[in-house]
């Protein structure tokens, strides 16, 4: 996804990107995008995303988060010993 995006920093340096599909504008990088293209975390869902896009974000979103839970509970196994 950030190959197909447009990235730049202001002058205050800020990371801003662009939505290539709707062409909006946001500041705070990938997840403010992903966080568009899902229609989560309150932020308009864009309405030019192609569905494969999103299905793919989402599951790409679920496996990471699925890897999260497994690395927080192999630490927590490790740390209780
Ligand atoms: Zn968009």
């Amino acid at each position: 996804m950030l190959s197909e995006s447009d990235q730049h920093s202001d002058a205050a340096g800020s990371l801003k990107m662009q939505c290539v599909y709707c062409s909006k504008v946001y500041s705070g990088g990938v997840g403010r995008i992903r966080s568009h293209l899902l229609g989560n975390n309150g932020m308009k869902k864009c309405k030019d995303a192609p569905n494969d896009v999103i299905r793919c974000i989402t599951l790409r979103t679920l496996s990471y988060r699925e890897h999260l839970t497994k690395t927080a509970g192999k630490l927590k196994n490790e740390t209780t010993c």
